[in-house]
């Protein structure tokens, strides 16, 4: 057990946990970056003798951010990071089971990717809130949505999501996105994926490692499941910029900016301009994962005929957790805690496309914080020179569906070999070899004691961008 944690020693001498087992490669990079956050121990100390970084563990996926690394899970006291939740604020996971086996979808797959192209990218897709289910979104989420009762969902659904959502008393995180240009309408973003790692993915039940829960979650073998990996896009970027703004707005006077650039804001600040913005973008990401995964289920219904959905459970991984006088921050970190119906909370750890992803039950270990990994990680950072040659892409291509706003198929677009080029350079940063391996990061979580295999689900198709 121990094999799976590492602890960092700092200068601090705050407790920093690492959980990964030996064969889950860690960068040097990545604890150089969080060598650097940890600096703000000592901004903490300069504003007040409360404030301070209580404790860090940092999930198998582990991996160099911008500025504070993905796969962070940080616990202070009397202030708050707004930069240790990243710009995403609410990116998440959904996993839904549906009632289709693999063996009935996969003769459809020609038909399904032709509907999902056409409901995701070629403007089939029409949400079209009225403009106080919109209010009602971003204010309230789920329930502001669709009603107390959650219309669509089984009544016991509520159980099954992390958070419904977080109520806000204006919704002026999404007025100050429209005031500050915005760029792209409201009816453009919700229902979009968003671009480079976020996907809505059609899954079979591949392996059953834990045979009760799996079925208490509706899991049996080869049955289809969906899951859908987006946050609040514009509109979390906007909530993010407000907690930057405003925490450089509240910094005192005489006291010089911290030089690893981590501002945070006391809690005994008035920080609700920046609660407000942040929970409007944290509950449009909970409806617009909502939204995906009805399109993922209209494609389905369109292809193969009648189907029911069930919510296995809907996790955010870019989220703040204020109690009393501490705030969790998890930086692509999910939630793994105990549940009440005894299962464990559903741990989602996605693999890449192409890859096997699984379903995990949270242990609630305290030692992690109850966090667990959000996926396998990249092994090369973003942006970096795109590994695999273009036969392997290609090879990749051959077998596997990726659904993407621009069609490659398309005979006018194949031979646009500048478009082509473009789009294979970017499709190679998310291929699985962008990736770490999924199984080493897994087995860290049980070695660990963080979270235990439930299934392993397998990829037929994957949409992107
Ligand atoms: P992040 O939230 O940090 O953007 O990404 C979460 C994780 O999703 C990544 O670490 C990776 O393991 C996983 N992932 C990225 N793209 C895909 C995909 O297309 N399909 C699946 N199943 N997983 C993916
Ligand atoms: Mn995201
Ligand atoms: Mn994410």
């Amino acid at each position: 057990l121990d094999e799976s944690w590492t602890s960092l020693p700092n200068p601090y001498d705050i407790p920093v946990e690492i959980c990964a087992s030996p064969d889950v490669p860690i960068e040097p990079a990545a604890l150089d970056e969080l060598l650097t956050v940890l600096e703000t121990q000592r901004t903490l100390e300069t504003l007040s003798p409360e404030a301070r970084i209580e404790r860090v563990v940092c999930t198998p996926d582990f991996h160099k951010g911008a500025g504070i690394p993905i796969g962070t899970v940080l616990q202070t006291r009397a202030a708050l990071v707004p930069q240790a939740v990243g710009n995403d604020i609410n990116c998440g996971m959904r996993v839904e089971a549906t009632s289709l086996t693999v063996d009935e979808v996969r003769p459809h797959l020609d038909d399904l990717e032709r509907r999902l192209r056409h409901l995701f990218f070629e403007g089939g897709r029409r949400i079209g809130l009225t403009p106080a289910q919109r209010e009602g979104l971003l204010r309230f989420g789920l329930p502001g949505l669709l009603g107390e009762g959650f219309a669509g969902h089984a009544v016991d659904a509520a159980d099954r999501l992390h958070a419904a959502g977080f109520p806000a008393d204006s919704a002026d995180g999404f007025r100050d996105w429209v005031t500050s240009g915005g760029g792209t309408s409201y009816d453009s973003l919700i229902g979009s994926v968003g671009g480079g790692n976020h996907f809505a993915e059609l899954q079979y039940v591949a392996a059953v490692h834990d045979g009760p829960t799996a079925y208490a979650w509706g899991l049996t073998p080869g049955r289809i499941v969906t899951m859908v990996h987006t946050g609040s896009l514009a509109l979390g970027h906007q909530a993010g910029a407000t907690g930057r703004d405003l925490a450089r707005k509240l910094w005192p006077s005489g006291v010089p900016l911290p030089t690893n650039g981590i501002l945070p804001i006391l809690l005994d600040k008035p920080w609700q301009r920046y609660l407000t913005g942040f929970h409007n973008a944290a509950n449009f990401a909970i409806g617009n994962r909502y939204f995906l995964s009805q399109m993922m289920r209209t494609a389905l219904a369109g292809a193969v005929g009648d189907l029911d959905a069930r919510l296995v459970y809907d996790a955010p991984h870019n989220l703040l957790w204020p109690s009393g006088d501490t705030v969790l921050h998890r930086k692509g970190a999910t939630p793994a805690g105990l549940s009440d119906d005894g299962w464990g909370e559903p741990v989602i750890v996605p693999g890449s496309m192409g890859a096997p992803s699984y379903l995990l039950r949270g242990l609630g270990e305290a030692r992690a914080l109850t966090s667990a990994c959000h996926g396998a990680g990249r092994s090369i950072p973003r942006g970096a020179a795109a590994k695999g040659s273009d036969d392997e892409l290609d090879a990749f291509l051959r077998d596997f569906r990726v659904v993407t706003p621009l069609n490659h198929r398309d005979p006018a677009i194949a031979t646009r070999r500048d478009i082509i080029t473009a789009w294979r350079r970017d499709l190679k940063q998310e291929a699985p070899w962008a990736y770490k391996e999924v199984r080493p990061v897994v087995d860290s979580l049980r070695t660990a004691g963080v979270a235990e295999p439930v299934v392993e689900l397998r990829p037929l198709l994957t949409v992107k961008g």
